[in-house]
């Protein structure tokens, strides 16, 4: 296994007021592609949450909140120049501790620099409105920070997420509590450092690791956040909303999904059928808008099947640092759930289309999972259904569009769809029609979106990051009426 890179922080520590301390207590990082423990990080409590929601009051009311928008822009460009000339290092701590192919891994580093760009760009373009209402008075609106937010981020996507989410909130002028995932926080951490080097005022961003019913759920429910961002399952989504109603706080819920892309026959099979498998199993299939239902009309199904089947038995699986098509998945636990799902998926004998070669030398006691395609699986059936999580789709023939619309929509989530066809007509109604955040045309996911809204409906969650519309819900509308005769 390779050894982690020199580190310029302590990953023992949290970061609070701009500084790293040392947690009393900690918890082991385990390595997902061979199961050896990477790294002791801290395991913060409420004790620790209590020191950062301090601080970050502290900071609004101190250097942090007296920079302009401008210069808020400025610290979170010189943030994400630091991140481009450090991504090597950072993609290189997210391989080993998400167990994410390097490639894969150099994405998210760039996407977390194209972030704090965005947002870094975005910061002072933010404006009120002015309002007319009766003579002699003038109206108009600022935009204001929330104050403190919390952020509490999974481990699939954390430097994504953490651009999103952190950059939006620090480009309105919050201060922000984030809570990494226990499986995985180091490019947390590393980005606290960054922060660091780049000058960011302290209190403005303060880390607490540790796990969710600790850290998570005292942060969730401390009364001194003014806006919490949750991105995670639909479970602890249930929880978190519960505690902001306790101190009647804004929430965005950003959940998991079961998201289908839909092939009519009419499409264009070759530009398809490559991000047919690849979105499905990028990151292992532990990707929130993850095509884990792929939709094909009748006439194409048995070509669209046989196609993908391919793709899957050209896959290569290994540890992340071989830069594999997969990799593990995040943990034992997460690999005990999806091989019961495939267990299941045997057990009722669903079809197998096609599963990946197994390698005879994947390192003893890594996380792995074979990626397997079922087809065809009936709508209704749990695994058609639920989300599984990993390297596992579901394939499922369709008549019309109608039909295609009905099974679209019949999951319990909604978060991201995909329509592949060549009828223009038929783009702009299922546009309209499909259940979801985002509607992707003629492809998936637009290359990552960064400029792009995004969340859920349904049990997918609710409120938008990413794009210029996370500055507003990261922001709260003040009106000002003034009478002046
Ligand atoms: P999870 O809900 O178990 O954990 C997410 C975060 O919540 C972690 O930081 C965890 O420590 C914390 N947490 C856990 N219990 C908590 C509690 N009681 N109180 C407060 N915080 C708590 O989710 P996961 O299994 O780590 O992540 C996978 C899920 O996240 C999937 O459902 C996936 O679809 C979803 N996800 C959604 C998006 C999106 O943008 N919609 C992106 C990535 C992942």
């Amino acid at each position: 296994m390779p050894a982690l890179p020199p580190l310029s922080f302590d990953a023992a520590c949290h970061f609070i007021d701009g500084r790293w301390l040392a947690s009393a207590r900690t918890l082991p990082l385990l390595n997902p592609s061979d199961g050896s423990t990477l790294a002791t990080v801290a395991r913060c409590g409420a004790a620790e949450v209590d020191a950062a929601v301090a601080a970050a009051r502290a900071a609004l009311g101190g250097p942090w909140g007296r920079l302009s928008a401008a210069e808020r822009g400025r610290l979170l460009l010189r943030m994400s120049t630091l991140v481009l000339e450090q991504s090597e290092w950072l993609a290189e701590l997210e391989t080993l501790d998400v167990g994410k192919p390097r490639r894969q891994a150099r994405a998210d580093a760039l996407a977390l620099a194209r972030y704090l760009e965005f947002y870094g760009g975005a910061a002072d373009k933010v404006h009120g409105q002015t309002i007319p209402v009766a003579q002699g008075s003038t109206a108009f609106t600022l935009r204001e920070p929330h104050g403190v937010t919390a952020h509490i981020v999974p481990w699939n996507y954390p430097m994504q997420i953490i651009g999103r989410s952190v950059g939006a909130a620090l480009a309105m002028g919050n201060a922000c509590v984030l809570k990494p995932a226990e499986e995985a926080c180091l490019t947390a951490l590393a980005f606290a450092a960054i922060a660091e080097q780049a000058g960011l005022p302290a209190g403005a961003l303060n880390v607490v690791p540790g796990l969710g019913e600790e850290a998570g759920a005292a942060l969730a429910a401390h009364p001194g956040v003014q806006h919490i961002s949750f991105t995670g399952s639909v479970a602890v989504g249930r929880l978190i909303q519960t505690a902001a109603a306790q101190n009647l706080v804004p929430v965005t819920l950003e959940l998991g999904g079961k998201s289908p892309q839909i092939v009519f026959a009419d499409a264009d099979l070759e530009t398809a059928l490559p991000s047919l498998v690849n979105a499905g199993l990028q990151n292992a299939g532990q990707t929130c808008s993850a095509a884990s239902r792929i939709l094909v009309q009748r006439p194409v199904f048995d070509q669209v099947v046989a196609r993908m089947g391919e793709r899957y038995r050209s896959l290569r699986v290994g540890p992340a640092w071989l830069d594999p098509d997969v990799g593990p998945l995040i943990s034992a636990r997460q690999q005990a759930h999806v091989q019961g799902c495939l267990q299941r998926a045997s057990t009722e004998q669903l079809s197998v289309a096609a599963q990946a070669p197994w390698p005879d030398d994947l390192p003893a006691g890594g996380f792995y999972v074979r990626p397997t395609l079922l087809a065809p699986v009936a709508a209704d059936h749990p695994l058609a259904q639920d989300e599984i999580f990993g390297p596992v789709q579901v394939v499922m023939p369709f008549e019309d569009e109608t039909d295609a619309v009905t099974l679209a929509n019949g999951t319990a989530y909604g978060l991201v769809a995909g329509v592949w066809t060549r009828d223009g007509g038929r783009q702009m109604r299922l546009a309209r029609q499909l259940q979801c955040g985002q509607v992707f045309i003629n492809n998936y996911g637009a290359g990552g979106g960064v400029e792009l809204p995004f969340g859920g409906v349904k049990h997918s969650g609710h409120g938008r990051e990413k794009g210029f519309e996370a500055l507003f819900g990261f922001s709260v509308v003040k009106t000002v009426a003034l009478q002046h005769g």
